[in-house]
């Protein structure tokens, strides 16, 4: 039987081969949007994969600033974003006026700024990481640098802990990832002894600590593939369970549900902002060719300086 969504997906096909269109979706996307995709991954990787698809319009499903990144990197080609109310907690986090302020505050610091940033924030940015490669390149500063990090909190403190290093720590967080549940955590591993636990960075100390892998989204899929292991308990955002399912069909994944905080947003470990893209508002954006991401051309060419310098330095 025909369903509304599969006539959308047909829908959306066809609209992509006439207008030479092609859909990123990132990892925590729905599973339907993840199925129409032509890419999927994380936002640094959508991006630059961006750069090299001989296509005039990019549809990139994910959240406010990934459109900005894959505008800035592809500044010829038209970005569309389903929906543009799509943020981010972790890159609201970080006001640029703010940053600029910190930067006053506390001269002679390079600063480090995680992906999950606005143009604006990238732009007031020496150097820019994602959670794979944040290491490498703090490795790489000069040893007595003072350096700030920003904006995530529990990844600035992880790469401390890795690094060695004490670099002055912006208090951002994301909304999903640092409310993991600890007690949740522990029962799961009593119930699952056999289970791996994986954990991304952006995740509290207390969790990492209970941890068997802390990596980047990519690189928690990348193990669970290559692993002998047949379960894995995983703390990061749920969207991502899709392709691991899909990648390791024999395989179990229990999700760590979050702590239950009265008030605070939703009680999953799903990103809201995420799952504001649709099939309906994929098919409409591409129809309609709009909403289509601009970025400022100087606030594009100082952001793609520090995007770069992490390119090179990766
Ligand atoms: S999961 Fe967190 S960091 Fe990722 S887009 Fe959502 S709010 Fe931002």
């Amino acid at each position: 039987m025909t369903t509304d969504k599969d006539e959308l997906k047909q829908k959306i096909l066809k609209l992509k081969s006439e207008k030479n269109a092609v859909v990123f979706a990132h990892y925590y996307t729905r599973p339907e949007i993840q199925e129409i995709a032509d890419f999927i991954g994380d936002s640094l990787a959508l991006a630059q994969q961006a750069t090299r698809v001989q296509a005039n319009i990019l549809v990139m499903c994910g959240v406010h600033f990934m459109g900005e990144t894959m505008k800035i990197l592809c500044p010829e080609k038209k970005v569309l974003v389903p929906d543009m109310a799509a943020g981010c907690s972790l890159a609201d986090s970080c006001r640029a006026e703010d940053l600029a302020d910190f930067r006053k505050q506390h001269p002679n610091h390079i600063v480090v700024s995680y992906v999950n940033t606005s143009a604006d924030v990238k732009a007031l940015t020496d150097v820019v990481v994602t959670s794979s490669n944040a290491k490498k390149i703090v490795d790489q500063l000069p040893k007595d640098a003072k350096i700030i990090f920003g904006p995530d909190y529990n990844l600035g403190s992880y790469i401390n802990s890795v690094t060695g290093r004490e670099m002055l720590l912006w208090n951002g967080a994301c909304h999903v990832h640092s409310r993991f549940s600890l007690e949740a955590l522990i029962q799961l591993k009593k119930e699952y002894s056999d289970a791996k636990v994986l954990a991304h960075p952006e995740c509290k100390a207390t969790i990492l600590a209970q941890s068997d892998i802390i990596g980047s989204t990519k690189a928690l899929l990348d193990y669970a593939i290559s692993s002998p292991e047949k379960r894995f308990i995983v703390a990061t955002e749920s969207g991502i369970l899709h392709e691991m399912q899909r990648a390791c069909p024999d395989k179990e994944f229990i999700p760590v549900p979050p702590e239950i905080t009265e008030g605070v947003g939703c009680s999953c470990n799903e990103c809201e902002y995420m799952r504001m893209n649709t099939l309906e508002k994929v098919y409409n954006c591409l129809l309609n060719e709009t909403p289509e991401m601009k970025v400022k051309k100087e606030i594009a060419e100082k952001a793609i300086t520090s995007i770069q310098r992490m390119l090179e330095m990766s």
